[in-house]
């Protein structure tokens, strides 16, 4: 599998020349991940699987822009553009994708999609709280795991709506690390919040040794890097 990270930027105000453009990652040059920039469908993926219908991950939500290309999403979404909702396993195009359901927000649904080709297995959160232990099963022997760079502090910024009980928000990095490294060898960071923005080089030692610490290979990425699983 190889995998193009297009975009490393949370939906912050902060950028810098290779964390500029939001979320999308490219497998095989035709499977899209996420659409958080119009630009991306110049690429003419087959296919674009999205995790949520937030503006950084799904341009459309709040821009203008229309296509051919067959969307999917957790939940199905109608204005210019037809997205249609994930079913629990799509297979398509050599590719099986499998939505599991992801703690985030109030108001979308979100998914974790793990992607299988012949031989390899990936997980891509987009943005999480949590993955709940029945959809554990599924992560069993991933080559790689693509996550959500929002706080590199423990637990990450989670709040409670009051009416529902309802958690929305993102955990930290230290958790993501900590939970994935039961499933993976490898993991790399995306959507990178304003903490990174600081001082990146030092943010990107801070990743590397979180994942030292935990027994895995971690590394924050950078938009067009690519990566051969
Ligand atoms: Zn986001
Ligand atoms: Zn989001």
């Amino acid at each position: 599998m190889h995998l193009e990270i297009l975009g490393t930027r949370g939906e912050i105000e902060e950028s810098a020349p290779w964390h500029y453009r939001h979320s999308g990652v490219l497998v095989d040059g035709r499977l899209l991940l996420d659409l958080g920039e119009r630009e991306y469908l110049d690429l003419h993926p087959k296919l674009v699987a999205i995790t949520h219908l937030h503006p950084d991950h799904a341009f459309f939500v709040t821009q203008e822009g229309s296509t051919d290309i067959p969307l999917y999403a957790p939940e199905e979404y109608h204005n210019q553009v037809q997205v249609q909702a994930l079913p629990e396993q799509l297979t398509r195009d050599g590719y099986v994708i499998r939505p599991l359901p992801t703690h985030h927000s109030k108001l979308v649904r979100s998914a974790a999609l793990v992607v299988h080709d012949d031989s390899r297995t990936i997980c891509y959160t987009g943005d999480i709280i949590w993955l709940n232990k029945e959809y554990h099963g599924f992560l069993k022997g991933l080559d790689l795991v693509i996550t959500d760079g929002s706080y590199i502090r423990k637990g990450g910024m989670v709040r409670k709506d009051p009416g529902t009980g309802q958690l929305y928000g993102h955990t930290g990095i230290p958790d993501l690390i900590r939970l994935f490294s039961e499933f993976t060898n490898r993991i790399l960071f995306v959507h990178f919040g304003s903490w990174f923005f600081k001082d990146i080089a030092d943010a990107r030692e801070k990743i590397r040794a979180l994942g030292e610490e935990n027994g895995v290979d971690a590394q924050a990425t950078r938009d067009g890097e690519e990566v051969v699983v």
